[in-house]
């Protein structure tokens, strides 16, 4: 029997008003699992507090005290929710076989988590929660985040489409994410680099609980941001394509240029601040690239990334016998 460990890791920012019901509905699930026999009775249910201010940590306190399927986890500071996330899933790592990671809002499906251990004992090592309406959403929130995946991908980030945080990791593709030494961890462009056998769970995102949002419009601009740039240095190249595409621009305007001279239309000196504007400008823009392209290859270098994350080694002790 595959042992069947199962760790759920929420980061919770301020969350007083829905922790009671999360717990509530999150142990109901994991004591009817745990009488399936699909999870064994190690499986906790983790909280990481990324600092909050209000009772939070109390109550995480208190549901512990209560039954020792909850777990807490206290972060000294608000780091923000991929690192409080991140923090969640490496201590999870010691304990658990997976672990699931979801939002403390409830707008991850809770009735889906059966669906993701069963697909991890059927042997996958990342599954994927995949929302499949955004009908809950508000239009504007719609568009942006629609907007936001064509962007991640043209800007070389690979990420999954209506994927938020909401998935199962395996022991081992948690231990592969710890090789990412990383500090500007951007989970949802980083978990697929990993590789192993993965699967899709479809889900219904539900509205909010009680609560507000902790991500507003400025921190998901940021969040954006962040995950192109950490995951891609395609905004250089574009650096260097403009460079050439002005560059060449100077060339055909010079070959212009000479011929309006030579029919004798232009006031002296124009032609040649002209040209020399535009060529000067690409070869800025150009040579601006080049270091750019040099510098992205340092960032990546300073990242210390893992080069490769073994799947599996055929080996046995035993002597080999001479096959004939
Ligand atoms: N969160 C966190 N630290 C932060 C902000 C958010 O741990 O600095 C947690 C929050 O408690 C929630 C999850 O991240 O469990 C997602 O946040 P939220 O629901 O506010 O985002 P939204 O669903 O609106 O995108
Ligand atoms: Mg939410």
């Amino acid at each position: 029997m595959k042992s069947n460990t199962v760790w759920l890791v929420i980061p919770c920012y301020n969350e007083q008003e829905v922790l009671p019901e999360t717990s509530k509905q999150l142990r109901d699930i994991m004591h009817g699992l745990m009488a399936e026999g699909k999870i064994s009775s190690q499986s906790r249910i983790a909280f990481v507090n990324d600092g909050s201010k209000d009772m939070t940590w109390n109550i995480i306190s208190q549901l512990h005290e209560e039954d020792h399927i909850f777990t807490g986890i206290n972060l000294a500071h608000n780091r923000g929710h991929q690192n409080a996330l991140l923090a969640g899933l490496m201590t999870a790592k010691d304990y658990a076989d997976a672990a699931i990671s979801l939002d403390a809002d409830l707008q991850d499906d809770v009735g889906a988590i059966g669906q993701f251990i069963d697909k991890f004992l059927e042997g996958k090592d990342i599954v994927y929660g995949v929302r499949s309406t955004r009908a809950t959403d508000t239009v504007f929130k719609r568009g942006t985040a629609h907007a936001f995946y064509k962007v991640m991908k043209f800007m070389g980030a690979d990420t999954l489409e209506d994927h938020a945080d909401y998935r199962l990791m395996s022991k081992r593709a948690l231990e592969g994410l710890a090789q990412f030494k990383e500090v500007n961890l951007f989970l949802r462009g980083i978990v697929p680099m990993i590789g192993y056998e993965t699967d899709i769970v479809y889900y219904e995102r539900h509205e909010r609980f009680a609560g507000e949002s902790k991500y507003p419009l400025k921190k998901m601009v940021s969040f954006a941001v962040d995950g192109i740039t950490s995951c891609s240095v395609k905004p250089i190249r574009m650096i260097t394509t403009i460079g050439m595409l002005v560059f060449s621009i100077s060339i055909l305007m010079l070959i212009y240029f000479i011929v309006v001279w030579a029919m004798g239309r232009v006031v002296a000196g124009w032609t040649s601040i002209v040209i020399s504007l535009w060529g000067i400008g690409g070869i800025i823009l150009l040579s601006l690239g080049i270091i750019g392209e040099y510098i992205g290859k340092i960032y990546m270098e300073v990242k210390e990334r893992p080069r490769f994350i073994i799947e599996k080694v055929l080996y046995e002790a035993s002597p080999c016998q001479n096959k004939q």
